[in-house]
């Protein structure tokens, strides 16, 4: 789609050699740096070599020609839909863990992966009940839509549904999806790639330290196997929400720009970091799922200032929003909310967002709370949240999507 111009491409290859010249010429200082982020050894997918030119930025590297059809979109014309207007549930998840024995060896950040996350165990027999008793996902942005009132203002509104019948409406959203340093070591899957058949898998390592590329160890592709095995899980192919900060780039690839470390190397490494992630993002909307900004930093809105969530707003849509394109929802790091509070307030952190182009403002709650703003186009509204900490805390409320004694991974620490 972005074809280079001529001129362009010969700036880019003139680009490359004088930082493949600078690079050898400062060997030795900040080489560290240059090659902590990506630890990747070979046979996972390729080393890093400087990359030939087609693979760089605005230059999607092709996918292979034997990519599958598309399955089947459900539902066909044979299922018949029906309006719906009643809630719409919404759960969140973060990454899964894909090795219990490594998350929970009792090591430093055990409780933050109890607390905050599901195995990829519970992940599946979670999915396995959610859709037993009748979800369907649905895209978050096709909820609600922007109109114009009577009185000529634009305002938000919630849309009526045309389900399958007997079909509940669920959005999924996934939080943190930069397979961040901290996880390294710890029993997560470490980037999510694209495989020889075109479609996302995830590499990563395996208990005994063997590189492995897998589909059934990542949030994303073992949600991606699930609509595929049952099409009528999804209303069209939807999957769910990628809320994503940029502290420590996407989807594992190191995208990040650091003003402390702008080194030759690090450009390099950047640049083929974000042309890997490029092709990445670009199957995954083709697949069904979308995006969110998490903010850039993971930062607490209630404490930071409005200059500081403004300055973090504006290094997302540069360093992220680039690479997945624009978005109008905003999922809030920790839950907590722009200004102090949303409900029934409009501040100018949250003015400032509207501006930006965000419509939609998700924070984390006991029930599917939902409220159309009176007084701007703008919808806020809350999420529940599956984890360790609700599995055992809140077992009563996530009855309708699950049974936290049947899902509940046995690996998991006695408290
Ligand atoms: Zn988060």
């Amino acid at each position: 789609m972005a074809h280079m111009r001529k001129p362009a491409l010969i700036a880019a290859v003139l680009l490359l050699l004088l930082l493949a010249l600078l690079g050898a010429a400062s060997c030795g200082k900040g080489q560290d740096d240059a090659d902590a982020g990506d630890p990747t050894p070979s046979g996972v997918e390729e080393s890093t070599p400087p990359p030939p030119v087609d693979t760089f930025p605005d230059v999607r590297p092709s996918i292979p020609s034997e990519t599958p059809p598309p399955p089947p979109v459900y539902p066909g014309p044979e299922v018949k839909l029906v309006p719906y207007d009643g809630v719409v549930e919404h759960l969140f998840f973060h990454e899964i863990i894909a090795f219990p024995e490594l998350a929970f060896d009792g090591r430093y950040g055990q409780a933050g992966y109890d607390e905050n996350m599901v195995t990829v165990s519970e992940y599946n027999r979670m999915l396995e009940s959610i859709y037993a008793k009748g979800f369907i996902l649905v895209d978050m942005n096709d909820v609600w839509s922007e109109y114009t009132n009577d009185d000529g203002v634009q305002r938000m509104k919630k849309n009526t549904l045309m389900l399958p019948e007997g079909k509940k409406p669920l959005i999924l959203s996934f939080d943190d999806i930069s397979f961040y340093e901290y996880m390294r070591g710890d029993g997560f899957m470490e980037k999510l790639i694209i495989g020889d058949d075109g479609e996302i898998w995830a590499s990563g390592f395996d208990p005994r330290g063997n590189p492995i590329v897998s589909q059934d160890y990542t949030a994303v592709t073992v949600l991606d196997r699930f609509v595929r095995e049952n099409p009528d899980f999804s209303l069209g192919g939807v999957k769910g929400c990628i809320a994503l900060t940029g502290y420590e780039g996407i989807l594992g690839y190191r995208t990040q720009a650091e003003s402390s470390n702008d080194t030759p190397e690090f450009r390099l490494n950047r640049m083929q970091e974000i042309a890997r992630a490029r092709p990445v993002v670009q199957r995954l909307k083709e697949t069904g799922w979308y995006f969110a900004t998490h903010s850039y930093g993971h930062i607490n809105l209630e404490r930071v200032s409005f200059e500081g969530v403004m300055n973090d707003a504006h290094r997302w849509l540069e360093e992220v929003g680039s690479l997945v394109g624009p978005t109008q929802l905003f999922i809030y790091p920790f839950g907590t909310r722009l200004d102090g509070g949303d409900v029934y307030e409009t501040g100018p952190a949250f003015k400032a967002y509207h501006e930006l182009g965000f419509r939609i403002f998700a924070s984390v709650g006991y029930e599917p709370f939902s409220r159309i703003k009176p007084d701007i186009a703008a919808v806020v509204c809350d999420r529940m949240h599956a984890d360790g900490g609700t599995m055992r805390r809140e077992s009563e409320r996530y009855q309708k999507f699950y049974d936290s004694a049947e899902v509940f991974d046995m690996l998991r620490p006695r408290l």
